[in-house]
């Protein structure tokens, strides 16, 4: 049995990040850049107003003051997007909008509370400094710089900044189409009525909503019986996808076929069980290339190895760089029973007080119990050489979400 580390690595070792494809700007929100996004021009493409004023000479308004105005001829309009047609002369101006190019001959711009309209003359009834008020040809981005680079995630600003450089495509790393397979012979669909006997299956439905968290994409290929035939026709259906995820079938019960499956011919078994609690069983490996992942068919045990390992998996395969949850130490609310040997994910709420996060744990840990899952926002990471944890011990918690919660709100709320 490998430990947790061992068998993180391991898998990462096998999986190769996809390859990219272009996207139209308003689907690269999240998504990863598969290019260094270089800028085709400069941004701003031309000197232009920072202000709604007149450009002028710097020459001409260099002794104006309030006591002292100097009034200039004005000699034309410049609008935002107009190209201007008049270079501005000794004791002339043009009246000019923020955004505007700065005309031929003027070097300053003096802005409208500063001035006086007086017919078709105005007059500068302020000191201004020269230059002022002149946003310069590529003061924001130069052509050829690199704004973006490959691997970045793109946010709100990168969407702006590709859109102000004309980038209506982007190329981004494609999301894996990831295929999820439940097994089990006591197992009926969600919209089937299940006989008392019978369990509804749940696996696949929280499997495929980490899944689109994450990004990526799930496809359901179903159910499959606990016998050899059905296992290969669904891990055959699975093998369209660029990952494949089954739980259930991976422990040491007389139905338990999905290690063999994943170990027959032209399938390669990586490593099975993992010293860490829940999720032990966890078998990992190929299937024509294929990575596999044999989860461990309990409900919490499939979500808490899909956190360990699929998770950065996918966001590996998707370009991130930065493949893990957010950890915090907190302070432990609780006893917690543990003996040394395997890694333990106690489900935990985390809260924020008194400058401090402290930590609950969320009720029964089975690894059946989903309901402590459901109320959890993280997972305390107990690790192998740790015993039993008191109340007030600091703990490393990995969070599941981004509750409010977790951070003081500001003063100035
Ligand atoms: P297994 O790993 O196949 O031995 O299953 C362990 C436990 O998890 C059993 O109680 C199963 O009924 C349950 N289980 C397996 N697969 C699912 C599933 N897809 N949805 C909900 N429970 C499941
Ligand atoms: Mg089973």
């Amino acid at each position: 049995m490998i430990n947790v580390e061992k068998a993180l690595n391991q898998i990462l070792d096998a999986i190769v990040p996809l390859g990219t494809e272009k996207i139209t700007l308003l689907d690269a929100l999240g998504r990863v850049t598969g290019e260094d996004v270089i800028a085709g021009r400069d941004i701003p493409p031309k000197d232009n107003s920072a202000m709604d004023g007149y450009a002028v000479r710097f020459a001409d308004i260099r002794e104006a003051s309030p006591e002292k105005p100097v009034t200039l001829k004005v000699i034309e309009d410049i609008p935002a997007g107009t190209i201007p047609q008049k270079t501005v002369g000794a004791g002339e101006a043009s009246r000019i909008m923020t955004g505007a190019p700065i005309p031929e001959g003027a070097d300053t711009v003096v802005r409208m509370e500063d001035t006086a309209k007086d017919g078709q003359k105005v007059k500068i009834v302020a000191t201004i400094r020269k230059a002022q008020d002149i946003r310069r040809a590529g003061e924001d981005v130069r052509e050829g710089e690199i704004v973006i680079p490959r691997g970045g995630v793109v946010r709100p600003a990168d969407v702006g900044m590709l859109a102000s450089l004309g980038r209506s495509l982007v190329t981004v790393f494609q999301r894996p189409l990831v295929a999820i397979l439940a097994t089990g012979d006591e197992l009926v669909d969600i919209d089937e009525k299940p006989s008392p006997w019978k369990i509804v299956n749940s696996n696949s439905y929280s499997l495929a909503a980490q899944v689109r968290e994450c990004g990526a994409t799930p496809m359901l290929v179903g159910i499959a019986k606990d016998r050899r035939e059905d296992l290969v026709v669904k891990f055959k259906a699975a093998m369209r996808g660029d990952i494949i995820i089954s739980s259930g079938g991976v422990s040491v019960g007389d139905y338990d076929l999905v290690k063999d499956i994943m170990k027959e011919v032209g399938n390669q078994m990586q490593f099975w069980q993992v010293a860490m609690k829940p999720g032990k069983p966890l078998a990992f490996g190929a299937m024509g290339g294929i990575p596999v992942f044999g989860l461990p068919g309990n409900p919490v045990s499939s979500m808490v190895s899909f956190e360990q390992f699929i998770r950065p998996s996918l966001l590996k395969m998707m370009g991130h760089k930065n493949l893990f949850r957010r950890a915090v130490r907190a302070t432990l609310n609780d006893d917690i029973v543990k003996s040394k040997g395997a890694r333990h994910f106690i489900r935990g709420s985390v809260t924020w007080a008194e400058g401090r996060y402290r930590v609950t744990t969320t009720g029964e840990q089975g690894s059946g119990i989903l309901k402590s899952m459901v109320r959890a926002n993280g997972l305390i990471v107990l690790p192998e050489d740790v015993g039993a944890c008191k109340k007030g011990d600091e703990v490393t918690v990995q969070l599941l979400d981004n509750s409010l919660d977790l951070t003081p709100q500001p003063e100035y709320l």
